[in-house]
């Protein structure tokens, strides 16, 4: 048998994005564009506002000409013009006169303030409309101005981000008929394991259920990437060689699951050897997924994670995700960096620990909270996991109230450096 030299996950990370490259761009029309990844910057095309507008329903005045208005005397504006949104008025405001302006609508020459309609009284006299101001108005009062939302110029939304309904807004903003997104990879998933049943067949003695295959598939979707779902393989060489290699002519990336461990019918190993896949590393000083295994071959990624669901979960997560993230243009490919108190002591550990968990605000701390049991095998508490509390290898133990650093999964502003 081979010899496995583990590796710190660091390291691994290392090697891992020396196959980095960034994905290709597409346009799709708007409507299709949600939860895809912004292929480049969203830059402001022009000022938001682009006009100044008045934010209420009110009228346009000068406001010099409100300067003696009080309760005791009024100061009384003729009314030349209203202006609904969308509408621009011909007229000027000269010395004494207002227009009537909804919400929305272009300032009109002249005006430099807005009195919302609550603060006027409003009468006709032989068919003139009148108003009248029971005090004075600053210059630029109720003027929502161009450009004060944003300018021309600036970078709004980052490439790599994922399309969200605000990015929506403002593609739509900016006349994103069609947006650029990254063309996703095409991302197989093949499970092996002589004890799999499919999803829909009935429990027997020795026999569990493909729960990896799907939390697989919908981690792919998450990472912005199209899913490809292969029948499931006994743990038989040659079956599952043949079932590889035929699957990594329909796919960019395939990731197994199950069979990269050391025991009797684990045969990865041997399929990466006989297929002459360029193995980047085989063993990884972390817990879950110390089998966790990658390699190249043609320009294809191979990604061997372990069957225990929590190991599965978390090489995903850990590799997976951030070579995804940058095939999806993001400067910040890693999980997000924070610290958080533990909630829960830990003994050492050689190898360093991503414990599944979550983080919780309580009384202006932020806690690392473990959920479920510790153990690679667990699949019970991944509903809930939100975060990977890491406790680096070594001789120290862990306690209860210590600080340490969390990944936040699946969170849109990642980090630019991996721990
Ligand atoms: P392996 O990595 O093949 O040694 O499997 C490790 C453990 O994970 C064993 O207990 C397997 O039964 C379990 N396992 C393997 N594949 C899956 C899967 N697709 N879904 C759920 N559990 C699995
Ligand atoms: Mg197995």
């Amino acid at each position: 048998m081979e010899t496995r030299t583990a590796i710190h996950v660091e390291e691994a990370m290392e090697r891992l994005m020396s196959l980095k490259k960034r994905g290709p761009v597409e346009y799709v029309p708007i409507l299709e564009c949600e939860g895809r990844y912004l292929a480049e910057d969203l830059v402001a095309t022009h000022d938001v506002p682009p006009f100044n507008r008045s934010p209420y329903d009110g009228f346009a005045i000068r406001a010099e000409d409100s300067v003696h208005a009080s309760a005791d005397s009024p100061i009384t504006f003729q009314i030349i013009d209203a202006i609904a949104a969308g509408e621009v008025s011909e007229k000027t405001i000269r010395k004494g006169e207002a227009i009537r302006i909804m919400t929305g609508a272009m300032l009109p020459n002249g005006a430099d303030a807005i009195i919302m309609f609550e603060e006027t009284d409003e009468w006709e006299e032989n068919g003139q409309p009148y108003m009248a101001l029971k005090r004075p108005v600053e210059k630029g009062t109720n003027i929502s101005f161009k450009g004060e939302d944003t300018k021309q110029g600036e970078v709004l939304v980052r490439a790599g981000t994922k399309i969200n309904p605000g990015v929506m807004a403002l593609l739509a903003t900016f006349g994103y008929d069609a947006v650029p997104v990254v063309k996703p990879l095409t991302i197989g998933i093949l499970s092996t394991g002589t004890e799999l049943l499919e999803v829909h067949e009935a429990l027997i003695p020795g026999k569990i259920r493909n729960s990896n295959a799907y939390m697989v598939y919908a981690q792919i979707k998450q990472a912005g990437m199209v899913p490809k779902m292969f029948r499931q393989q006994s743990d038989d060489f040659h079956d599952c060689l043949t079932a590889v290699q035929k699957a990594l002519q329909q796919v960019d990336v395939l990731i197994t699951t199950g069979g990269v461990s050391v025991g009797d019918y684990d045969f990865l190993p041997d399929i990466y050897r006989e297929l002459g896949a360029n193995v980047l590393f085989n063993k990884v000083k972390m817990r879950p997924g110390s089998v966790t295994t990658v390699a190249e071959l043609n320009g294809k990624w191979l990604f061997g994670l372990s069957g225990n669901p929590s190991a599965c979960f978390v090489g995903f997560e850990l590799f997976v995700r951030s070579l995804a993230n940058y095939w999806n243009h993001s400067r910040k490919p890693f999980p997000e960096l924070i610290e958080a108190t533990l909630t829960k002591s830990f003994k050492p550990n050689s190898f360093t620990r991503f414990i599944r968990g979550k983080v919780d605000y309580q009384n202006g701390t932020l806690h690392a909270v473990p959920v479920g049991l510790d153990q690679s095998n667990m699949v019970a508490a991944l509903s809930e996991v939100e975060a990977l509390i890491i406790l680096p290898d070594g001789e120290q133990s862990y306690e209860k109230g210590e600080d340490v650093k969390v990944l936040l999964l699946n969170h849109c502003s990642g980090n630019e450096t991996f721990l």
